[in-house]
């Protein structure tokens, strides 16, 4: 087994309704407190015995499900939710400098585009906005 180490996210508890494996890929990201693509994650738990890259990926679909995590599209990567979950619209910050990701809770995005996909009679899964610019930390270095 490998040893986790308390990294940036995981001073938050880990939900109770995870299978092993969802248990497994929830750490990894906690611990690494950034986005991963789905064979990052792969490659961090070997050690762990997970090899197959369904087993993770099946993983990853149980934790979006139940919304716990978060898939970014522009990054084709997964971050862990930092709300309470689940919620169809997410907002996301990302730095364009260094790819860090930070969820935003902005409640006007959910309250303007819910009624309005609801009017065109279209049922919504998710919604995603990727605001993409620097980071504070990025916008002082440069
Ligand atoms: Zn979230
Ligand atoms: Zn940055």
């Amino acid at each position: 087994m490998t040893e986790l180490h308390e990294g940036n996210g995981a001073d938050r508890d880990r939900p109770s309704n995870l299978a092993k494996n969802e248990k497994l890929v929830w750490e990894t990201l906690a611990v690494t407190g950034e986005p991963l693509k789905a064979y990052e994650i792969l490659d961090k738990l070997k050690e762990t015995g997970v090899r197959a890259p369904m087993t993770v990926y099946r993983a990853l679909e149980g934790l979006e499900s139940k919304g716990h995590i978060h898939k970014l599209d522009g990054l084709n990567s997964f971050v862990l939710c930092t709300h309470e979950g689940p919620h169809a619209v997410q907002t996301f910050l990302v730095c364009e400098g260094c790819s860090t990701v930070k969820e935003l809770e902005v409640l006007a995005v959910e309250a303007d585009i819910t009624p309005a996909v609801r009017a065109a009679n279209f049922d919504m899964h998710t919604a995603r906005l990727e605001i993409k610019g620097t980071c504070i930390s990025c916008a002082q270095t440069s």
